[in-house]
């Protein structure tokens, strides 16, 4: 099973000390998806691996909240004008009522292919939030996010500190696997284009990605490809494997995923 506890974090952009939760101990009894989403048996522990601060909506893992992190003022700019109204949004919403949670969400996202046109747009998912208090010692209250929005917002605020792709993409697809047990398929979408633009611009650059991982990250763009509903992009790149395979014996694995996904796909691993 996994164990959460409530920890207590200081927000580096507002100061706010708010309450989270943080995963202490999980398993993997679940099984793994062919595009590494590992399940727990019992509650996932996803959503409990990025924080939001309750007042001005600066997300990230816990270590993004020590004492020596100090977000540039841009990137608190960001933060205030991007993030903090979609929390005082929440505030005004009724807690657990119907239509929080997946709003509207990319409605416009739906076209195959990757024009690159939602680049900037948000995901419009909304924040669900619950005793949000006043500033002061502890706000008290924990914000009810769904993990998706949160690694939305974990991502924007990477890509606002100019971090790697290889990073980025990360969060893009935690969120997208959020949305898959949240039940959000559209969003699932969106999260899964984000995140394998990332992908791709990291495997383009000259140092974005350590030589050892090109295969198997090469192998992940082609299965989220596959999964958006892509076929063609996802057999171009399941093709671009082999010519990344660095030891033919220890990544054997990963020509072989390659070559069952392009051809016989499965759901799982094992
Ligand atoms: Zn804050």
């Amino acid at each position: 099973m996994t164990t959460l506890q409530r920890i207590e974090l200081q927000c580096p952009v507002c100061d706010t000390r708010f309450i989270s939760q943080s995963v202490v101990a999980t398993n993997s009894f679940g099984g793994k998806r062919t595009d590494f989403h590992e399940r727990a048996a019992g509650t996932q522990p996803l959503p409990y691996l990025v924080h939001m601060c309750s007042r001005c909506g600066y997300t990230g893992a816990e270590r993004d909240f020590t004492e020596d992190v100090d977000p540039s003022p841009l990137v608190k700019e960001h933060v205030w004008n991007e993030l903090a109204p979609t929390v005082s949004a929440a505030t005004l919403r009724p807690t657990d009522g119907p239509g929080t949670g997946s709003t509207g969400l990319a409605g416009s996202a739906g076209s195959a292919g990757g024009t690159g046109s939602e680049q900037s747009s948000g995901s419009g998912k909304a924040a669900s939030a619950k005793g949000v208090g006043a500033s002061g010692a502890v706000s008290g209250g924990e914000l009810r996010v769904p993990g998706s929005a949160k690694y939305e917002a974990a991502a924007k605020v990477a890509e606002w500190q100019s971090m790697e792709p290889r990073y980025i993409a990360d969060f893009y697809l935690r969120a997208a696997w959020c949305c898959v047990d949240e039940g959000d398929v559209e969003a699932e979408r969106y999260f899964r284009r984000k995140a394998v633009w990332s992908f791709q611009r990291a495997l383009e650059s000259y140092d974005g990605v350590a030589r050892e991982e090109r295969a198997v990250l090469t192998y992940l763009v082609g299965e989220l490809w596959r999964r958006i509903g892509h076929t063609a992009a996802a057999i171009r790149w399941f093709d671009r494997v082999p010519e990344e395979v660095m030891d033919p014996n220890a990544q054997r694995w990963v020509l072989d995923a390659a070559r069952q996904q392009r051809e016989c796909p499965r759901e799982w691993f094992g």
